[in-house]
């Protein structure tokens, strides 16, 4: 035995570290005065935002963020939230304000929060279910659940993603082992999608693999909707072509106008040909759920029907259902290709094969190891059931709506009617430049700062987007984000 290794200098240097190791384990009179400490600044966060602003401009860092330099720590709490606040919440975005009306707003509800609070503490593996088959169980639950809602199959399945992003990615990849696609094939390969598709779906086809496969761009209706008709003959044409049409992807919500391509006829048309229909629903998915119609007779969940027809669905709950960032969903008819795809045999998991009640995350998904991230889910559904959140839904829907109606009496151009809670709108005074009219008036907007909106460019116009979808939108918000048009309208130089 070398000296270090002696067994009593052993023992002597462990008693040692001991003490300062264990610190890592609070007492409970410490975690209740964290746990305090945590209320109160949750607590005036949270009361802050209804009078605060949505966006603040960010001007030079302060320094603050810095203190990790020195890593000078022990730092107590109360100095910790202080650099936070200071630092991190004081500039910028405030995302968890219901006056974020841009890009895709997200959400952060309180229960949410609960919820991956007690994942951390409990810290359930939930990749594998030989190790954490609860956690496994509710995750594949909550991905029955959602199946349900897309009147997806029995058997089918998927994952919970961090996002919108890794969901069409898992799909893709889903797609090309489905379809047993070689690199020797690829260049006869078509996909179709629009102009109007999101970019994390090229993103996704770069990380697949499948670069050089044939992108078919297919023409967009008035509505930014995709033809249909036009998808048929480039179909038919690529086939003719001697091409293997593979794989379409479909929007249900589109980001820059919340468009639902139409579903029902796309399937017509993947059926036919064989072609692996997926659908991005990231941000539109959940309003399958609403009770609401359309002007025309129309109701909102029949636009959506055609999704029982995929092959695989992208849903981002940290979108439609209001939850913190960080959960995005993959629903897949064919769990055998989604798991052929991404399953592994590695010698040390060899305890856990055997144990197959459920499919494993980890065999589904790129990841292994991963934040046990259902629970964030699970605890308000459980706790509030659906109510609620289709209430919020619903009224997403009409607030957009109610904008639509009251910025075209204020004789400012509006886009198409809303499919789901996105209006588009510009400022075109005659015989003016209406692009540069329009940023002018988007920069008063964000000057401004209540409410926060941001633009787009569509077929080379510029167009500002308002985009509702925080639970905390209320009728009030909108009201004040139609007050600080008119101020910025007042006082514009047009
Ligand atoms: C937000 C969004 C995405 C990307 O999802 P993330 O959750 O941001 O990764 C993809 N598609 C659409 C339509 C979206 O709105």
């Amino acid at each position: 035995m070398s000296p270090q290794d002696n067994l009593p200098f052993l023992e002597q240097q462990l008693a040692a570290l001991e003490p300062e190791a264990r610190s890592l384990e609070p007492d409970a009179r410490q975690r209740a005065e964290w746990m305090a400490q945590l209320q109160r600044e949750t607590d005036a966060f949270i009361g802050g935002l209804e009078h605060g602003k949505a966006y603040r401009k960010a001007g030079p860092m302060t320094g603050i963020l810095e203190s990790l330099r020195q890593m000078t720590g022990p730092v107590p709490l109360d100095e910790v939230l202080y650099e936070l606040r200071e630092g991190m919440l004081a500039k910028g975005l405030n995302p968890a304000s219901g006056g974020h009306l841009a890009y895709i707003p997200g959400g952060g509800i309180f229960a949410g929060a609960m919820g991956d609070f007690l994942a951390a503490v409990y810290n359930q593996y939930a990749g594998v279910y030989y190790g954490g088959p609860g956690a496994v169980k509710i995750e594949n639950e909550l991905l029955r659940w959602l199946c349900r809602m897309m009147a997806y199959p029995a058997g089918s399945l998927g994952n919970l993603t961090s996002g919108g992003s890794v969901a069409n990615l898992i799909a893709l990849v889903t797609a090309r082992e489905a379809h047993g696609l070689q690199v020797s094939d690829l260049a006869k390969c078509c996909i179709y999608l629009t102009s109007q598709v999101h970019h994390c779906v090229h993103k996704a086809i770069r990380i697949a693999g499948l670069s050089s496969v044939r992108i078919q761009t297919i023409p967009t209706d008035s509505h930014f909707r995709m033809d249909s008709e036009m998808l048929q003959r480039q179909v038919a044409q690529d086939r003719m072509a001697g091409l293997r049409p593979f794989l379409v992807v479909a929007s249900a919500g589109t980001t820059d106008t919340g468009a639902i391509d139409p579903l029902d006829a796309i399937a017509d048309c993947c059926v036919a040909n064989g072609i692996w229909f997926h659908v991005d629903a990231a941000y539109g998915g959940f309003f399958a759920l609403s009770r609401l119609s359309y002007p025309n007779g129309k109701k909102v969940s029949e636009v959506f029907r055609g999704l029982s027809r995929s092959d695989s669905v992208a849903i981002d709950p940290h979108k439609g259902l209001f939850l913190p960032y960080g959960l995005g969903a993959v629903l897949i008819r064919d769990v055998a290709s989604q798991y052929k795809a991404h399953y592994y045999r590695a010698a040390y998991m060899q305890d856990a094969f055997a144990a197959q009640e459920e499919l494993s995350p980890a065999d589904l998904s790129p990841e292994m190891t991963k934040h046990f991230r259902g629970l964030r889910l699970w605890l308000p559904l459980r706790l509030y059931g659906l109510a609620p959140f289709v209430a919020n839904l619903d009224e997403k829907i009409l607030l957009c709506r109610y904008f639509y109606h009251k910025v075209q009496a204020m004789g400012l151009e509006t886009g198409p009617y809303p499919d789901t809670s996105i209006c588009i709108f510009r400022f075109a005074p005659p015989g003016e430049d209406a692009n540069e009219a329009t940023r002018a008036l988007l920069d008063r907007v964000v000057d401004d700062g209540r409410v926060f909106l941001s633009s787009t460019t569509l077929e080379g116009q510029f167009w500002i987007r308002l985009a509702v979808l925080s639970f905390r939108t209320h009728l009030s918000t909108i009201k004040i984000c139609l007050e600080v048009l008119q101020n910025a309208l007042n006082s514009s130089k047009f």
